[in-house]
């Protein structure tokens, strides 16, 4: 997960990174209050995830006075489409001169792989200044000095502990990437101007951070279940337990030519509750109006899944495929509430697809 701008800095700030005096504005009138910490000369930076930020509009200069209108326009911007929806205003720094660092997995070597160059900024890509690469092994917690002199070459010293921090943060976050472009001297010293973090997805547990912050209130909901849930755009709700049989059911609705409206999988041992949550989810989804449960019982007892699907009581039509356990004793339960349990997925789809719109 990208992390935005401003999320970045703090946890390089956290780790010794000297960032500008900043603060997160949602609103062009926000920036009043705060020019009195930040400092009349700010830089205004949208907090998009969108690379080439700056050449595309996405940083602006402003004084004093300007501070409100720079901000109202830059809100009113996209930036390569994407909204604005907040602003980091920062002190404007009086830069000397921009490098370029970036830390990184070297996919060959396996090993975090360092990158300098000695013109960073915006250009980067374009520019011919040639980019020094060290290979650091990840057993290190810091980056020994003859290979911290071989990357920065004749760039200053200063420099150094910074590209250290970096390093740091790189390891403890489990990040892919870390990049400071440009990474900058002034007269008050070596600043992170721009930061960027993409932590893996694989550690976004262990880092305690939340996945996906635009869930939607039925994912959370299927999260906190422990569903497995994805929604997708046809009009069959479905519900499974195990990834395969679940997929196997959504190839089967495709095969007749149906759409589903999502992926559900309960997981193993299903129990009343679970299933009526489930059911209850599926039917939430607008334009649902047929549901197809398709489980194999085995820790899973039909008899609590018939009892699931009976307690949710939902206004779709639910048809239901089940094997196993107590099934004779589920299939008179559904019966006798008038649910349709049927012998085959086939078949169970088949009459889902006579219900779909
Ligand atoms: P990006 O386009 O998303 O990489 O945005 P950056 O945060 O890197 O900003 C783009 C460029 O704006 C930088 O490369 C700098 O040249 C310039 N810039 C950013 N902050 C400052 C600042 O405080 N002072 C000055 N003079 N230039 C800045
Ligand atoms: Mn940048």
């Amino acid at each position: 997960m990208k992390l935005l701008e401003y999320e970045a800095k703090e946890i390089f700030s956290k780790y010794g990174i000297p960032v500008p005096k900043g603060v997160l504005i949602r609103a062009p009138e926000e920036v009043m209050e705060h020019l009195a910490e930040v400092g009349d000369a700010v830089v205004m930076k949208a907090q998009v995830d969108v690379g080439g930020r700056g050449k595309a509009g996405g940083v602006l200069f402003a004084g004093g006075t300007t501070a409100v209108e720079t901000a109202r326009e830059l809100f009113s911007r996209d930036i390569k489409g994407v909204p604005v929806r907040s602003i980091l205003v920062e002190e404007r720094l009086l830069i000397e001169h921009e490098y370029y660092v970036s830390i990184a997995v070297d996919r060959s070597s396996r090993q975090p792989v360092i990158l300098f160059a000695d013109a960073g900024g915006v250009e980067i890509e374009s520019t011919a200044s040639a980019v020094r690469r060290v290979i650091v092994s990840p057993l290190l917690r810091n980056i020994p000095p003859f290979l911290m002199r071989e990357l920065l070459g004749d760039a200053p010293k200063e420099l150094a502990p910074t590209i250290n921090s970096l390093y740091r943060v790189f390891q403890e976050k489990d990040a892919m990437l870390a990049e400071i472009n440009p990474l900058v001297t002034t007269p008050q010293g070596v600043y992170a101007a721009d930061a960027k973090l993409i932590i893996d997805d694989n550690a976004l547990a262990r880092q305690g951070i939340a996945v996906n912050r635009d869930l939607s209130a039925r994912e959370r909901e299927a999260e906190k279940h422990g569903f497995s849930y994805v929604e997708l755009d046809g009009s069959i709700g479905v519900i499974g337990n195990g990834a395969g049989l679940t997929m196997s059911t959504l190839d089967l609705i495709e095969y007749y030519r149906g759409r589903a409206a999502n992926f559900l999988d309960v997981g193993g041992g299903a129990d009343q509750e679970r299933v009526m949550h489930a059911v209850r989810l599926v039917a939430s989804m607008p334009g649902v109006n047929v549901i197809v449960v398709n489980l194999l019982g085995g820790i899973t007892r039909c008899d609590e899944v018939a009892r699931g699907i009976i307690a949710a009581d939902v206004s779709p039509t639910v048809i239901v495929r089940m094997a196993g356990t107590n099934e004779e004793e589920g299939r008179q339960l559904l019966a006798g509430n008038g649910y349709r349990m049927l012998e085959s997925m086939d078949a169970a789809v088949r009459a889902a697809m006579e219900v779909a719109p």
